[in-house]
């Protein structure tokens, strides 16, 4: 069964891209939790942070980089968090690295 974000990468399931190249690619979350929410997405099906490897370390860089800049590009450069869940204690539904870009309101909890 391939995930959600494999689909999407697919074009079997519509999603707004924000960007895309060879290694990943940039939607807005369909239920955003802050009125700027991204996800940042491998297209290698890797199952969460947990199973990365050094190997693929060169897709954070990628990730990290590209995040920075949609923030600016969403004029939230000012404040804005990234973050990635492991786990369904950690509140991860997608079994599929992805890491949240969120910002445009006042971020108080780190969570918890
Ligand atoms: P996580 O809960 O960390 O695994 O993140 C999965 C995210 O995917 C959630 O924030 C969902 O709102 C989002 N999501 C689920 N289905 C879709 C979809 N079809 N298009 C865009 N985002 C989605």
């Amino acid at each position: 069964m391939s995930t959600i974000f494999e689909q999407i990468i697919e074009r079997k399931l519509p999603s707004e891209v924000l960007f895309e190249d060879e290694d990943i690619i940039c939607i807005h979350d369909k239920f955003p939790q802050a009125p700027v929410h991204i996800l940042l997405i491998t297209k290698k099906v890797i199952p969460s942070i947990d199973k990365l490897t050094k190997e693929d370390a060169y897709l954070l860089t990628k990730i990290f980089v590209k995040a920075k800049e949609l923030a600016l590009e969403h004029k939230i450069e000012d404040g804005y968090r990234i973050l990635t869940n492991h786990g369904s204690s950690a509140g991860q539904t997608v079994p599929h690295l992805h890491f949240h870009l969120l910002g445009g309101k006042v971020l108080s909890s780190k969570g918890g």
